[in-house]
């Protein structure tokens, strides 16, 4: 085992590269830390990139009375937009009334609440619409409510998180898993990636893996460590309206159906506890089954298992008791704090539970769990990369235009709707690396340009990295672009 070159103990390190993990690293060295994050494969390789990917409160939260929850998380919906309008924006939800649903009096109260416990300035307020056959949905299905959320790319989050993290002086380690953790003296000492590091805190972000690392560290496990999987199915476009559709099912569950990168309808979420320690997890047959039913009990054209292009599943750690349905078990987070067999060794926090929409929050309150309250607060307002520009109301199309015209004067090559993709996926960043000569074309208007910042950025390393998780167009990659693609990875040669 090597020690690394200079080892100079670090304030702290955090293991695991998901939100919640690069979220506290962010935050960590912006309070003036010295801060080691280290992920075992890919940035948001785990459950940050299975999300649905909604900014939200949680509607039906509410039903489970976790008003204070809801309200934390509806409070993030506009303060995120405001740091990273490339890659979060709004979007307006639709909520059908069916009559195996819940009743009409109950979705008005939840959705008044809604309204006014989250602190929403810009987002637009809830309306009645009428329905009646539009958004590709059945005939029967009439009228519902329409009301805000935003909608957020989760791998895209994590990258720009640990990127502010980095460009503030944070030690970002991908393809690095922890396999020892031990108290050696006050500090932890860490081995991972073949190298030894040291730190005078360590938090534990490992998501899913959050027990396997106490167990490395041998330090006591609460007595439950509840994991739940949920998946996705994507199909070909259900309807052409930009809303999504939040369904009741049969069974009083709820699902969504997403409108995604223009020709495909993302719909989800299970949550089933059979299957969740697969690593990583995948999507089963009966939970596709289930979601198709779901969708075809709504829309007009009727779904089958060859319309599916695409599955994924995660896997959240809930941070409840292990009693009652998955489904009602709260989304919220807690903490646990290890100080050794004296109370006052080096301290290890583990982190369980929490959703994309609340890692700002929950950064915070790890750090304050740990007594860190210098500059406590400041990533409130401070812009994620590719974020400094300000959206002018709610138009996503006025939004990004201005930013679209820069890269176009600088590329003029470059076709609408890749100047388009660049702009949601980069915003300003996009005009660091865009270009007359974007170099050789991989496919799908991603270029050799586009590439290189992704390696030299964004810790990208392999074409699962950037085709899944820095970008989505994994979809529309065909093959001999994927081998193109793999030849051109500094990897390869
Ligand atoms: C199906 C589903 C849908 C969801 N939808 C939403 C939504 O729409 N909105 C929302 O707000 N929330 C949503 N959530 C919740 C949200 O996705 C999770 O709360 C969040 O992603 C958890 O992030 P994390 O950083 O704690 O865990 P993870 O993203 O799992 O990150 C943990 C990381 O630790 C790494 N790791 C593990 N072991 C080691 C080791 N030994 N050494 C180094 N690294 C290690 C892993 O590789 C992983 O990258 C959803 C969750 C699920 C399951």
């Amino acid at each position: 085992m090597m020690e690394s070159a200079i080892d100079v103990p670090y304030d702290l390190a955090v293991i695991g590269g998901g939100v919640n993990g690069a979220a506290i690293a962010r935050d960590a060295v912006g309070r003036g830390l010295s801060v080691l994050l280290l992920e075992r494969g890919d940035l948001a390789q785990g459950t940050s990139s299975a999300s649905t990917k909604l900014i939200h409160g949680g509607l039906r939260y509410l039903e489970h009375r976790e008003f204070a929850l809801v309200a934390e998380a509806l409070h993030e919906r506009e303060i995120l937009w405001a740091q990273a309008p490339h890659i979060v924006w709004p979007m307006r939800f639709v909520l059908p009334f069916v009559p195996e649903g819940r009743p009409w009096w109950m979705l008005r109260t939840g959705l008044w609440l809604y309204d006014r416990i989250g602190g929403r300035k810009i987002l637009p307020p809830t309306k009645r619409v009428k329905l009646q056959g539009r958004m590709g949905l059945q005939s029967d299905i009439r009228r519902g409510y329409e009301y805000s959320d935003c909608w957020v790319d989760d791998a895209r989050l994590v990258v720009l998180l640990a990127r502010d993290a980095a460009d503030r002086g944070a030690d970002v380690r991908t393809r690095c898993p922890v396999t020892a953790l031990r108290r050696e003296g006050h500090l932890w000492r860490i081995e991972a990636g073949g190298e030894t590091f040291h730190a005078a805190m360590t938090i534990n972000a490992a998501g899913p893996q959050v027990g396997d690392l106490l167990g490395i560290a041998r330090a006591p496990k609460p007595a439950t460590l509840r994991k739940v999987r949920g998946s996705h199915i994507v199909v070909p476009r259900l309807h052409d309206d930009p809303r999504a559709l939040f369904l009741q099912l049969s069974d009083g569950r709820m699902c969504f159906a997403i409108p995604w990168q223009h020709a495909f309808t993302l719909i989800g979420t299970t949550d089933s506890e059979e299957g969740a320690d697969a690593d990583p997890p995948q999507a089963s047959e009966a939970e596709i089954a289930y979601l198709l039913d779901a969708a075809n009990r709504h829309f007009r054209r009727q779904l089958s298992r060859d319309d599916v292009v695409w599955t994924f599943a995660g896997v959240r750690l809930l941070a409840d008791d292990g009693t009652g349905k998955p489904e009602a078990a709260t989304r919220g987070y807690r903490f646990e704090l290890d100080r050794g067999s004296d109370h006052h060794s080096a301290p290890l926090l583990s982190v369980l539970g929490g959703k994309i929409t609340t890692h700002r929050t929950l950064a915070e309150a790890a750090l304050e769990r740990l007594g860190l309250m210098d500059n406590a607060g400041w990533t409130a307002t401070a812009p994620l990369p590719g974020g400094d520009f300000k959206p002018d109301g709610l138009d996503e199309a006025d939004n990004l235009a201005p930013l679209e015209q820069e890269i176009h004067a600088q590329a003029q090559n470059l076709s609408r709707a890749t100047i388009h993709r660049l702009a949601r996926a980069y915003g300003t960043d996009a005009l660091g690396f865009v270009r007359g000569d974007m170099g050789r074309a991989v496919g799908q208007g991603f270029t050799e340009a586009e590439l290189d910042h992704l390696v030299t950025r964004e810790w990208a390393q392999t074409a699962q990295d950037v085709l899944w998780r820095r970008s989505k167009l994994g979809l529309w990659f065909s093959a001999e672009e994927v081998a193109l693609l793999e030849s051109m990875l500094p990897t390869a040669s």
